[in-house]
């Protein structure tokens, strides 16, 4: 076992205050949440949906708002500040990017409404009787190290937590660590550390060191989350942009059992 990140724990004296004083609120809050896709006859939440219940928890997420118009999303990118990234929301569709669902790095207000459309087309062309909420318009976060964050449930130990990162290493290499939920501090760091990828995360050439403990307070986050709502099937942040300083979930996935 490395205790790498631990060294950095006591060198940087990381205290994660693991006190949420608005559980109760927090919980209730999510359930609302869930109830509506339950309700729906739904398993999946939308991306909408799920980062909502990232931002009870206090896990960061991107800036977005849902436009229903081409007008709306004008507006919103306005808001929001270019350049901005345009996605599809859709119960049919899981994979976004699969069906050209995705647009990322769009600068200006005509390219708003042309890639409003294009999704849109696309979307259609895939799945012609998709229900569409609208289109996500959300700030486009910089490049940094990118990492995941998952949860399943597994029937035997209940809620457990995963961590890798981003790309080739969850996806080829399988570089990915679990630990049974509710986890701690400890654990947190330890999983961080025990990846194969971990130097990445301490910077190489170009790139700068990730802020590990802005991970940290991720997984411990994600941890509070899954073992709070026992009806969590899958969670996914994938990806989640790590910088020098904060972190910002790109992409969430929540599946309910
Ligand atoms: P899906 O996984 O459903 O195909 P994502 O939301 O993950 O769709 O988007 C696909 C890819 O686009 C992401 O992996 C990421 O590289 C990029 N991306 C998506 N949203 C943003 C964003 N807000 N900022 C920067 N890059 C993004
Ligand atoms: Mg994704």
């Amino acid at each position: 076992m490395s205790f790498g990140c631990l060294e950095e724990k006591l060198l940087n004296n990381i205290g994660i205050n693991l006190d949420f004083p608005n559980r109760g609120v927090m919980m209730s809050k999510t359930f609302e949440i869930f109830k509506q896709v339950m309700e729906d006859g739904r398993k999946s939440l939308l991306e909408t949906e799920a980062k909502a219940v990232c931002m009870e928890y206090g896990i960061p997420v991107t800036k977005f708002k849902l436009a229903k118009t081409q007008d709306e999303a004008v507006e919103f990118a306005d808001q929001i500040g270019y350049p901005v990234v345009l996605k599809i929301v859709s119960q049919d569709i899981i994979h976004k990017s699969d069906v050209g669902g995705v647009l990322v790095g769009v600068e200006h207000a005509k390219d708003v409404r042309n890639g409003y459309d294009e999704i849109l087309k696309n979307v259609k062309k895939h799945d012609p009787k998709a229900k569409i909420s609208g289109i996500l318009v959300q700030e486009m976060a910089p490049q940094g190290t990118e990492v995941i964050v998952g949860a399943i449930k597994d029937p035997q130990f209940g809620p457990a937590v995963m961590f890798g990162l981003g790309g080739i290493f969850v996806e080829v290499l399988k570089d990915v660590t679990f630990r049974v939920a509710p986890i701690t501090e400890d654990e947190a760091c330890e999983m961080i550390s025990e990846v194969k990828a971990y130097p990445l995360l301490k910077g190489y050439r170009n790139t700068p060191p990730a802020d590990i403990e802005a991970i940290a307070r991720i997984l411990l986050h994600t941890s509070r989350l899954v073992t709070d709502h026992q009806e969590i099937k899958e969670l996914d942040l994938n990806p989640i942009m790590v910088y020098k300083k904060g972190a910002k979930t790109v992409d969430a996935r929540i599946i309910l059992e």
